[in-house]
């Protein structure tokens, strides 16, 4: 599977856990990690999904985006943007603000989304192998031994 086809995917599957506003230019920023991750990110998109059935709030959050960041999995989740109404009956469309106070779905999904990014931790971003964070000229990047090999070997560092 290509990154494009996993991405095809995700977007098809999971299409309730994104803004449906998403251009075809945002989704090709939306979700970047590489290939050993992907299982994790799909793992993260079923928990979503089923903690959000349950608790009836489908369409009340979106993945922003999910990415690697010094060497790490990190997936943004914002609220959806909201129809709010004040005391003089005007309402308008408010993005990303938060909710008044932290939700027990805003909860559960950081949990979920720990569990994932601890796995990712300790997960080859390129081939889904055992592996762990390493540094490369101050360059982050989480992979197993062999990977890690190649990546010294294409920087001219051996
Ligand atoms: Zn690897």
């Amino acid at each position: 599977m290509t990154h494009d086809e996993y991405v095809a995917y995700i977007r098809e599957r999971y299409s309730d856990l994104f803004d449906p506003t998403n251009s075809d230019e945002d989704w090709r920023y939306l979700v970047t990690i590489g290939p050993g991750w992907w299982h994790l990110f799909t793992d993260f998109c079923e928990q979503m999904e089923s903690i959000l059935r349950h608790h009836d709030e489908v369409g009340r959050w979106y993945i922003r985006q999910a990415k690697e960041k010094f060497g790490e999995l990190r997936i943004y989740v914002r609220p959806a943007p909201y129809e709010r109404t004040d005391v003089d009956g005007f309402s308008e469309w408010v993005d990303d603000i938060d909710p008044p106070e932290p939700s027990a779905v805003q909860e559960m999904i950081s949990i979920v989304r720990e569990q994932i990014v601890g796995r990712a931790n300790h997960t080859c971003e390129d081939c889904g192998e055992p592996g762990g964070l390493r540094v490369i000229d101050g360059w982050y990047r989480t992979c197993c031994d062999r990977h890690f090999h190649e990546l010294q070997e294409a920087k001219g560092s051996i």
